[in-house]
C-alpha cells in the first residue's frame, strides 16, 4: 500500500500555569535541551512523520523560529503558527495551517495536506516514540481515527460536587489518553469546523473539549480506536513531572550504557 502523507501538528501554545515560574514549560530545560526539543526530534527522526505544524504563542514565533526550529536544525517544520487560548483553539489553528487555509504569515510555503492524516501531539509530552507513530500510523489506516494510551493501573473514581464516591466504573475498559491523537485530514477538519460553530452552546452547557478523539465523537459518527501508547510517555505539568522525566532519561541512558 502507498504511504500517505503524514503531517504532525505540535502543540506549544499553553501556558503551563500549573508549573509556576516565569518561563512557559515548553522551553524550560530537560537536561541540556528546552522540553519541546524532544517532541520535534522525535518528528524528524520518524520514517512515519512527513512534516510538521508547529503551533506556539503569537509572542513566541520568532524566538522559536530561530532558538528551536533553525538552531536544532529541525527541518520537517514546514510553520509555525500561533494558537489560542484554549488547546482546541490550538489545533484549530494548526490544522487550518496543515488544510492550507490558514491566513496566518508564520504558515510560510507549507503545502495543503487534505486526504493524508493528520497526527496531533502534545508538545509537552517529551517520549514519544517512533513505535508508537507506527502503531498509530497501522490503526488510522484501517479505523481512520485513533489515539494512544494506555489501560489504566489505578481504579478510577467518579466523585459527586462534594467529592463523595458516586461511581466505580469498571477497570477493565478504562484507558488513560495519551497523544499522537491520528485522523484522516478531511475527517478532523470537518470535526473541527462543526466545533467551531458550536463551540459557544458547548461552553453554555458547561462541556469542556479536553482531547480531539472527543471532537470527532461528538461531531462525526466515526468510532476512535485505542491504540497502545507507553506508560513512558507522559505529559510534562506539574514541577513533579520533570523529575520523573528527568529520571526516564537518567534510566534511558544507563540502559544505553550497559547494553
Ligand atoms: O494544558 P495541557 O497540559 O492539556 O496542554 C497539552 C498541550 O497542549 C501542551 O503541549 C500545551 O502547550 C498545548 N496547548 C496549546 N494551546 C493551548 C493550551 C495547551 O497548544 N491554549
Amino acid at each position: 500500500m502507498e504511504k500517505k502523507r503524514c503531517t504532525v501538528i505540535v502543540l506549544a501554545a499553553g501556558h503551563g500555569s500549573r508549573m509556576g515560574g516565569g518561563v512557559a514549560k515548553q522551553y524550560m530545560l530537560l537536561r541540556d535541551k528546552p522540553l519541546i526539543w524532544y517532541a520535534l526530534h522525535a518528528v524528524e527522526e520518524s520514517s512515519v512523520i512527513d512534516d510538521c505544524i508547529l503551533v506556539t504563542g503569537a509572542e513566541d514565533i520568532s524566538y522559536v523560529k530561530e532558538e528551536i526550529v533553525a538552531k536544532y536544525g529541525f527541518s520537517k517544520v514546514a510553520a509555525v503558527v500561533a494558537g489560542g487560548k484554549e488547546r482546541y483553539d490550538s489545533v484549530y489553528s494548526g490544522l487550518q495551517a496543515a488544510a492550507g487555509s490558514s491566513g496566518q504569515s508564520g504558515a510560510g510555503s507549507c503545502a495543503a495536506n487534505r486526504d493524508g492524516y493528520i497526527f496531533i501531539q502534545d508538545g509537552a509530552r517529551p517520549f514519544l516514540t517512533e513505535k508508537i507513530l507506527e502503531r498509530c500510523y497501522k490503526a488510522v489506516q484501517s479505523d481512520r481515527a485513533c489515539v494512544a494510551g494506555m489501560p489504566v493501573k489505578d481504579t478510577i473514581k467518579i466523585v459527586d460536587e462534594d467529592g463523595f464516591a458516586r461511581q466505580t466504573p469498571d477497570r477493565n475498559f478504562m484507558w488513560q489518553v495519551q497523544t499522537p491523537q491520528v485522523f484522516d485530514a478531511a475527517l478532523i477538519l470537518y470535526a473541527y469546523e462543526r466545533l467551531m460553530q458550536e463551540k459557544e452552546r458547548l461552553m453554555r452547557e458547561g462541556v469542556s473539549i479536553t482531547d480531539d478523539a472527543m471532537v470527532v465523537e461528538t461531531f462525526t459518527d466515526c468510532k476512535v480506536r485505542l491504540v497502545e501508547g507507553d506508560y513512558g510517555n507522559i505529559k510534562v505539568t506539574t514541577p513533579e513531572d520533570m523529575a520523573v522525566a528527568e529520571a526516564f532519561l537518567k534510566a534511558q541512558k544507563d540502559v544505553g550504557r550497559e547494553s
